[in-house]
């Protein structure tokens, strides 16, 4: 089986699909790896590294995507590229499915099998293959970092003999898996943290990393099966805000990382929370491209409000430390694809049956097959 690797596109993407490493491992595995010529560039892995661990440079892209009967990629692809793979060919990558109809029914038209990484049941099972995590752990970990760079502010408490320097006060709204590795990236430096996120089970693990855990009385919430939350109705959302504005005002940093998953992200601070936070605050939106938790957040931009917050709105913020994001992702797609491998055979093993091929495959065999997006297409 070839498995074929092509470079990203966007420029704003410097993340890759696999390194050196993993293209070995999966070399060893019996397949054929074929790498597009400058893929790790971005994330200082090399073409020869590559090639040195058994892969071969494909320059030739079309020519790539037609012979491949695997495709690892980290953005979705063009429609164009869909259509120039083999039938049969399966594909995986992030695709954002709930808002791409079109690139379904192209996946679809072309007779391939479209895997979203979206879309990977969080179980313990497919933990070692969940990149939503991989990546919003190192996403959390970045927008402290970043804010931090931009703030006029040192994070920790400081006494010298020209006097006491007070810790700097952080807010994480939303403590999942980017939100709680924000909220442990700010203790280390020393910052006060205070968090907030409607699932109540997330109180402990906030206290357990040294946060406060902010009570808000929303009255009914609660998460899903697979352990995401529930959206709130409108009064719920304004009492949430209300509860809020005055952290806001108080701190210097405020991360915000709440997403519902499938739906547009909750609109959790707005203009008159910013009016009244200090001038010289940094905020960073981590869920600045499913919708803004911020209001006036811009994704791929930072903006300034008239009274000196500053929002940042980077929707790729783990790959600011793409070359460990990248490593990670890697090691999804690796580990994906050595969970399906029939090694005697020497070829994917296609159990429809089988939980994680459930949740993740959403087209084959010329029709789109997954429940959730069955009406969309
Ligand atoms: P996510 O990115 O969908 O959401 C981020 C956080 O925002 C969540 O904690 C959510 O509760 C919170 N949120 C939503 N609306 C909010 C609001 N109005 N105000 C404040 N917070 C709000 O979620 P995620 O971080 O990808 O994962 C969430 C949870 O899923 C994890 O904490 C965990 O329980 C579960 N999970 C399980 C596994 C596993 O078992 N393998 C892996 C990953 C995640």
């Amino acid at each position: 089986m070839i498995c074929y690797v092509p470079a990203e596109k966007m420029p704003e993407e410097p993340r890759a699909a696999l390194i050196p490493a993993t293209a070995q491992a999966l070399v060893k595995l019996g397949l054929t790896v074929q790498v597009q010529p400058g893929l790790g560039s971005a994330s200082h892995y090399a073409d020869a590294d590559y090639v040195a661990a058994g892969a071969t440079l494909q320059p030739d892209h079309p020519a790539g995507l037609a012979a491949a009967d695997l495709v690892f990629r980290v953005a979705k692809p063009s429609i164009e590229d869909v259509a120039r793979l083999k039938r049969g060919a399966l594909h995986l990558s992030f695709l954002d499915p709930f808002n791409e109809p079109a690139l379904l029914a192209a996946f679809a038209a072309a007779g391939t099998s479209a895997v979203s990484l979206e879309m990977i049941p969080r179980t313990t099972l497919a933990q070692k293959m969940d990149a939503l995590s991989s990546q919003a752990s190192l996403a959390g970990y970045a927008a402290v970092i970043q804010a931090a760079a931009r703030l006029k502010l040192a994070l920790p408490m400081m006494m010298t003999p020209a006097g006491t320097i007070l810790p700097s006060r952080v807010f994480v709204i939303g403590a999942g898996v980017a939100g709680l590795q924000a909220i442990a990236t700010a203790k280390r430096l020393g910052a006060r943290v205070e968090a907030f996120d409607t699932r109540p089970v997330v109180e402990e693990q906030v206290k357990s990393l040294g946060a406060k855990f902010v009570k808000i009385d929303l009255g009914q919430t609660g998460q899903t099966a697979g352990g995401y939350a529930q959206a709130l109705t409108p009064e719920q959302i304004a009492k949430q805000q209300a509860g809020m504005a005055k952290i806001c005002a108080q701190s210097d940093m405020v991360i915000t990382t709440a997403k519902v998953f499938g739906r547009k992200a909750p609109r959790l601070l707005t203009q008159a929370m910013l009016d009244g936070m200090k001038s010289g605050s940094v905020v960073v939106d981590l869920a600045v491209e499913s919708g803004g938790n911020v209001e006036g957040s811009r994704p791929g931009e930072d903006v300034v409000t008239p009274n000196g917050v500053l929002i940042l709105g980077n929707p790729n913020l783990e790959g600011t430390v793409a070359h460990h994001a990248t490593q990670v992702l890697a090691a999804n797609f690796a580990a994906w694809l050595t969970h399906f491998w029939d090694e005697k055979k020497q070829t994917l093993r296609f159990d429809r049956d089988d939980e994680i091929m459930k949740g993740c495959l959403l087209t084959h065999d010329g029709a789109v097959v997954h429940p959730q997006f069955l009406k969309q297409s």
